[in-house]
This record gives C-alpha cells, sequence and structure tokens, in this order.
C-alpha cells in the first residue's frame, strides 16, 4: 500500500465514525481531492484509487496538472484521464474565468456580481451552464475573500437571474485558528444562510452543496452539514 493509499483509508475511516457520531449518511459527504501541495506520483495514485474529483486553486496550476494527467493517463483503456473532474476553488481572477472555465465542472469561488457577469458570458459563449458555490466569508475576517454573510441573499438573487449560470450551493472556509468553537461557529453560520436560502426559495432544486471543511477541520464540518469537502494536506502533506 502507498502512502496515499493509507492516508486516504484513514481518511474515510474518520469521515464514516464522524458522520455516524452525527447520524448522516458518508454518501452525502463528497471529497474533492486538493492537489496543489502534491508530487504527480500521488495525484496518479490517487486517480489510479479511482478519486476523480480534483481540486486546485491557481487557474495556471490547475492546467499544468491537467495536462500531465492527460499525458499520462494517454491511451489508457479504463479512460482515466477523461473521468478527472476539476473544481476550482481558489480566488479566481475576471480574466482568467474563459481559460479554465472549459477544464471545470464547478466553480467554488464565486464572490462578487461582476465575476458573475464574467462567467455567465463565457458560459454563453461555451454554451454551457457553469455550476457555481457562491463563497461566503462566513467568519467576516476582512482581509478575506467571499461575499458578506449580509450580502450574500442579495448577490444570490442576482445570480439565478443569470441564465449561463448554475449556483448549486455555498462555498467557505474558516479561519485559520485551533480554537475549535470559532472553526464551528463559522461553519455554523454558513449552514443557516444555506437553509434560508433554501426555505426563502431564493435559489433552485439544484441548490444542494455546501464545501466546507479541510484536513484540519472536515469532522467539524461534517457534522454542521457539509456535502463537499476539500482535502489536500492530510493526505499528500510529508
Ligand atoms: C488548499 C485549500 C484546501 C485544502 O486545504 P488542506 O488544509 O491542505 O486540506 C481547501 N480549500 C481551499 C480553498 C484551499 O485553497
Amino acid at each position: 500500500m502507498t502512502k496515499t493509499e493509507e492516508r486516504i483509508k484513514q481518511l474515510n475511516k474518520n469521515i464514516k465514525e464522524t458522520c455516524a457520531r452525527c447520524g448522516r449518511d458518508p454518501a452525502e459527504v463528497k471529497l474533492v481531492i486538493v492537489t496543489k501541495s502534491a508530487q504527480f506520483e500521488a495525484v496518479k495514485d490517487v486517480i489510479n484509487l479511482g478519486y476523480t474529483e480534483l481540486g486546485e486553486n491557481h487557474v495556471q496550476q490547475l492546467k499544468k496538472v491537467a495536462a500531465q494527467i492527460d499525458e499520462y493517463f494517454e491511451g489508457d483503456e479504463s479512460n482515466k484521464k477523461k473521468k478527472v473532474r476539476w473544481h476550482m476553488i481558489g480566488h479566481l481572477q475576471r480574466n482568467k474565468v474563459r481559460q479554465v472555465l472549459p477544464f471545470c465542472c464547478m466553480i467554488h469561488s464565486l464572490d462578487t456580481l461582476r465575476l458573475a457577469e464574467e462567467i455567465n458570458t463565457a458560459g454563453a459563449k461555451l454554451n454551457f451552464q457553469a455550476k457555481v458555490l457562491l463563497q461566503i466569508n462566513a467568519s467576516e475576517e476582512p482581509q478575506k475573500y467571499g461575499v458578506p454573510v449580509g450580502a450574500a441573499i442579495h448577490l444570490a438573487e442576482q445570480i439565478v437571474t443569470m441564465p449561463n449560470l448554475k449556483l448549486c450551493g455555498l462555498m467557505t472556509m474558516a479561519p485559520l485558528t485551533r480554537d475549535k468553537k470559532i472553526i464551528r461557529r463559522c461553519f455554523v453560520r454558513a449552514r443557516e444562510l444555506f437553509e434560508e436560502m433554501k426555505g426563502e426559495k431564493i435559489v433552485g432544486p439544484e441548490f444542494t452543496e455546501l464545501s466546507m471543511g479541510m484536513s484540519g477541520d472536515y469532522e467539524e464540518a461534517i457534522e454542521e452539514g457539509a456535502t463537499i469537502l476539500r482535502i489536500g494536506s492530510a493526505i499528500f502533506a510529508g
């Protein structure tokens, strides 16, 4: 067993145990494996193990790893490279939208009206509906990306009118702290906003995803309702 395999096994065990503890079905919790800190060897391991939902937070890096995967799995009969689905999880500049959109299955980091308009325009040119998550700054840290909680509903209302965007849920990042109470408060806030948007029918039936939880805080995220975990260093670090 490779180190990568061992770590994924342990991660899945923890996810399962956490779900059992809070009465959730582990099938409701999807894993996006964040490759930004990974050696390509380890990325290959992950794909060979059947994990194909991958995430990157920089456009250039996403394109680079996608090209490496293409090259490596060229001619592979099981067509592994075709199954890889990319999630853009990091801050996205408007001038990079057109480059990255054809590569990714979901953008987690939509946080301004202007970015929404740009993605909508690019989606129209490519003739598809881009799946997006609204990134919220649930911890209200001033230096952080994400729309403030108080402005999220208004922005969501604007996004749902755009024909080439599909608003599929919310994303948030907890503050960098060891204080689990602060982390949990951030996740609770995101979940409450998520429920409010659904309850008030601001969003459609495709609004199902709550992307939160990273290597250091995924257990709290699961307990507070995450449907997508974004995990990197727990699998790749060291
Ligand atoms: C790097 C990153 C992650 C993964 O973080 P780890 O702590 O390595 O698991 C998740 N989400 C975003 C937005 C990131 O940039």
